[in-house]
């Protein structure tokens, strides 16, 4: 029988106490790689009172020495990159020098949240009155709760957990039912750090028991949700309930622009890059590409030829690959049904289109799909796999309006090599990012935010270190 996966709550691992158990698979394989409990809103209270109560004594400590523990876990996942790397390719399905990347990018996350520790700063605003003094304080907000998607799961857990503890905030952490092994791992690591109990609590199970128990807790000052838009309509509902505050980080439909003037074989590769990493399930990759006219032949060409030589498979196999599998059978159907629907209203498939049958998996071969309107579907929704779907444009403007005909705003690209139309681009983008002549993946000292549906606050950087904060304003009268 698999392994069940055990919470962790103050400081201590909890045997699930019955109820359902959700199997883990290894999306390449389609075996069982262990099982975890749908933790029931019972245990989620306990988890939350455990964070509330050691909130009090870590707000309490110097910032440094809240730092000094985000330190320790990284030097923890420092010496266990590799066992990290296998738990994450093992069980989403990302090829393992990506997943070794995630592992040692998460320590660096740490580490770079731990040096904000000297430089969380308030400030002292001029008073109308003589003799009082105005301060704005940045203090912690509470109990956060951090609800993870699956698809850079042991990333995620960092980007919730070292803002939050930095500022002194404790946190509640439920990974997604996809990918809870790494964050099982993450907890191993924990021990014998001496991180006080209760300042870091996991718990395991689906959106609709234990993700809502936590979204809807009165006691949580914060839920901070990386995932999907229909999720996040979900939370902020539930939150409503107790007018909780929220950070969320949604879906996207990046636009990538390629103008006449652009070093093709650079934005080709970029691009091609960017869509095939996890096989294209990031949320700021490109999702769709306007091209100008005059280089849009070779743009389609040198794309397809770029795809044709992406080699996908097992990540954990003989073969060396390039691209694994998708996470699971609904994301593989979400894709072809759009791909389908795509061709069945005219897109013309120049490679791939289908779905690659390797036996066990779900894959979809890396497609380049020509002839895409803009009022199709494939234009508007997330597609979440390695397909490109293009659009022709005669000029910018027309770019950057269907760029910006889209409910989401999280991140776009262009290609040029004229500054003025890149600054245009920068400025008439309604998108939280712009990459100019590189592939989307954003900096952590940078400000990953989206606009419309793409979400509520962000994450990274001093902007995204504050959203873990709230401000208290003091009057000082003398
Ligand atoms: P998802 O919304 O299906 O699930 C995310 C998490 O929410 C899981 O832990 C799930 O159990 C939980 N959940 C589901 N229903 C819930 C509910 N009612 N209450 C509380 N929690 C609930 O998303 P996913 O499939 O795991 O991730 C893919 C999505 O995430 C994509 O849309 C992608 O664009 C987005 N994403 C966004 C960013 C970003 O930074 N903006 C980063 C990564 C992924």
């Amino acid at each position: 029988m698999p392994a069940l996966l055990l919470n962790y709550v103050d400081g201590v691992s909890l045997p699930a106490a019955g109820g359902e158990r959700i199997p883990v698979y290894n999306p390449a394989r389609d075996t069982v790689l262990s099982e975890m409990p749908d933790t029931s809103a019972e245990v989620v209270n306990r988890a939350v009172a455990a964070a509330k109560a050691a909130q009090k004594d870590w707000a309490k400590l110097p910032a440094i020495q809240r730092a000094a523990a985000l330190r320790k876990i990284s030097g923890k996942i420092r010496e266990n990159i590799d066992r990290i790397a296998r738990v994450i390719t093992e069980e989403q399905g990302k090829v393992y020098s990506l997943a070794q990347l995630e592992a040692a990018f998460t320590a660096e996350y740490m580490d770079y949240m731990a040096e904000w520790a000297r430089r969380i700063e308030g400030e002292v605003i001029t008073s109308d009155r003589a003799g009082e003094t105005v301060l704005l304080l940045r203090q912690p907000i509470g109990v956060v709760a951090g609800i993870l998607p699956w698809n850079f799961p042991f990333f995620l857990i960092a980007r919730k957990l070292a803002p939050a503890l930095v500022t002194g905030n404790t946190i509640v952490i439920k990974p997604s039912e996809e990918t809870p092994n790494n964050a099982s791992l993450f907890v191993e690591l924990l021990e014998g750090l001496d991180i006080p109990k209760g300042v870091i609590n996991f718990v395991y199970g689906s959106g609709r028991t234990t993700g809502a128990a936590l979204s809807g807790h009165p006691d949580v000052g914060l839920v901070s949700f990386t995932g999907s838009v229909a999720t996040g309509e979900r939370i902020m509902a539930a939150a409503a309930n107790n007018i909780t505050k929220v950070n969320l980080e949604l879906g996207g439909k990046a636009p990538a622009i390629i103008l006449d003037d652009a070093d093709i074989p650079k934005a080709v590769h970029n691009l091609a890059a960017s869509r095939t990493l996890n096989s294209g399930q990031l949320c700021n990759c490109p999702e769709r590409i306007y091209v100008q006219r005059g280089v849009a032949d070779q743009v389609v060409s040198g794309l397809a030829t770029a795809l044709q030589a992406t080699r996908y498979g097992d990540p954990l196999g003989d073969k060396e690959v390039d691209m694994g599998p998708l996470i699971n059978r609904a994301g593989l159907d979400k894709v072809r049904g759009l791909v389908d629907s795509a061709i069945s209203q005219g897109a013309e498939v120049v490679t791939g289109g289908k779905v690659a049958d390797l036996g066990t998996g779900s894959y979809f071969e890396p497609t380049v799909l020509t002839n895409c309107r803009q009022n199709m579907d494939i234009m508007h929704k997330e597609i979440f796999g390695p397909v490109i779907p293009i659009n022709v444009v005669n000029d910018l403007d027309e770019a950057i309006e269907r760029s910006n005909d889209t409910e989401f705003g999280l991140t776009s690209s262009i290609f040029t090599q004229s500054l003025s139309s890149a600054l245009k681009a920068c400025n008439e983008l309604k998108f939280g990012e712009t990459y100019v002549n590189r592939e989307h993946f954003e900096a952590m000292q940078g400000f990953h935010a989206g606009t419309k549906k793409s979400g509520i606050g962000g994450a990274d950087g001093k902007h995204g270190l504050y959203e873990y904060t709230m401000t208290h304003l003091a009057y000082i009268q003398t």
